[in-house]
């Protein structure tokens, strides 16, 4: 209920600011308005003039009738636009300027949104515009830089589409239970979060490396936002749509749809392929278009890929060398890892073989992070972000120790954010030249453990976020069993 009172805010801000346009603008259509009665008197006094005429006036009044003549009008409309002042009179061209103006100030970058006004050529001449700069220069003044080690991190695997495929009672069922979560799940907890005043941030948001006295150093970043936002950051992991998941209710692979942004094609019932909102990122690129202050400057989710069978639903892996689409599917996968950059997702590793990187031996792990390098960052660009899969660390929950060799190995493949798995609300710790963050799986066996735990708090996880019995769909087998 709170949620749509919330969505219809941004409308309602948006209306607000054309009717105070509209009376900006009174005066100047009152000026028009005599300008406009005055010439009609003397083209009528002039015409009497001329033609000799001397009846008395009809109407003596300066109150016009609407018996303007046509070619008057025109004549006097022209002359009109040049000689009042400089403010544009109707211009749909400023309606535009501030409705994009007021969509990036709704993701709160109003240094961007204050720079879009004042480089457009009605700043300092129009004074809707000067007054919405006014506004958000205001709206600054009042933010407050948020703490990033109080930031949490939730994620998500490939979502439900078709849950009665998934929970089926074939032998994938089970794992899907635990580890997946539906669509109508994540668009519940989306709006769950939404109301609770959570803002999607980036990793990068947090903290950069950035050059300094004593060389390059992990640097916290200011989060700027108003009072009771809190940021948030998610990811997606195994954005690969593995073999084993066909034809069990999910989308078969991300593509670039027609307005340019990512989303996905999935096989029907009746074998015919469907391209929508069939994933987590379709379906969050979409909300945040609907709630443009969901989403920190653009911000969106981190994505990550093993490699194993290929990325995206492309089977890009060198196994796969034999099929006659396979430089195709190299070459579209690799667009569609850009299309995703382009629209602010950022990109991850997941190891290339979903390994336990902390505890496999050596020459493996070297082996599996030389692959993840040669076969998906070669179609995905670089990228500086790893998500561990099963949440294994390679370190304990200390600062990574200089001397700590997997760190130093994945370091120099070019890591620096590294994220564990961890059911507290958020734990993060910035290093000298990495950032570590905890993750929260909100997947039905962790919503399964809150709903088990009734009202018992001390072993309730999600509250902060939603409570998993408005989220958790009745179609899952119950109880949800850790296998
Ligand atoms: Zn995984």
């Amino acid at each position: 209920m709170n949620e749509t009172i919330r969505r219809s805010d941004y409308r309602h801000r948006a209306s607000k600011r054309r009717r105070q346009r509209f009376f900006h603008r009174l005066p100047l259509i009152l000026i028009i308005l005599l300008l406009f009665i005055l010439l009609t008197v003397f083209c009528w006094l002039l015409g009497r003039h001329f033609l000799g005429k001397d009846s008395p006036p009809t109407m003596s009044s300066p109150i016009p009738s609407s018996t303007g003549e046509e070619p008057v009008r025109t004549e006097s409309s022209t002359e009109l636009e040049i000689s009042t002042d400089p403010e544009p009179t109707m211009d749909p061209m400023v309606d535009e300027l501030l409705d994009d103006a007021d969509r990036i100030a709704a993701g709160y970058d109003y240094d961007r949104a204050i720079a879009l006004l004042q480089d457009s050529k009605f700043y300092g001449s129009n004074s809707a515009v000067d007054e919405a700069i006014a506004e958000y220069e205001q709206i600054k003044s009042t933010l407050k830089p948020y703490d990033i080690t109080q930031i949490t991190h939730v994620f998500f695997h490939t979502l439900v589409m078709d849950e009665s495929k998934a929970f089926d009672g074939d032998s994938d069922e089970s794992g899907y239970n635990q580890v997946m979560t539906t669509k109508d799940e994540f668009l519940k907890i989306l709006d769950a979060m939404y109301e609770k005043g959570y803002v999607l941030v980036r990793l990068h948001d947090m903290a950069e490396l950035a050059d300094g006295e004593d060389g390059t150093k992990m640097t916290r970043k200011a989060i700027l936002l108003p009072e009771g936002k809190k940021p948030f950051v998610m990811s997606q992991d195994d954005v690969c749509y593995y073999e084993y998941m066909d034809g069990d209710g999910f989308a078969t692979r991300m593509i670039i749809g027609e307005d340019g942004k990512p989303t996905c094609e999935m096989k029907m019932e009746d074998g015919s392929i469907q391209v929508g909102a069939f994933d987590l990122v379709p379906i969050l690129e979409e909300y945040i278009q609907e709630h443009p202050d969901f989403s920190y400057k653009g911000a969106r989710a981190v994505i990550a890929f093993t490699g194993y069978q290929g990325i995206l639903g492309y089977r890009t892996a060198p196994s796969y060398s034999d099929s006659p689409t396979y430089e195709q599917d190299k070459e579209a996968a690799a667009a569609v890892a850009q299309c995703l950059r382009d629209n602010g997702w950022e990109l991850a590793s997941h190891s290339w073989g979903h390994r336990d990187l902390g505890t496999i031996p050596w020459d493996n792990f070297k082996a599996d992070c030389d692959k993840w390098n040669n076969e998906v960052k070669s179609l995905i660009g670089p990228t500086d972000i790893i998500l561990f899969p099963f949440g294994a660390d390679v370190g304990d929950w200390h600062p990574y120790a200089s001397d700590n060799e997997r760190f130093r190995y994945l370091k120099n493949l070019g890591f620096s954010y590294f994220c564990n798995v961890d059911s507290s609300r958020f734990w993060v710790q910035v290093g000298d030249d990495f950032l570590r963050q905890g993750r929260r799986n909100l997947d039905g066996y962790r919503m399964w453990m809150d709903i088990a735990a009734g009202s018992d708090t001390s072993k309730r996880k999600l509250d902060d976020l939603f409570r998993a019995e408005d989220i958790f769909s009745p179609n899952r087998p119950t109880p949800v069993v850790w296998e």
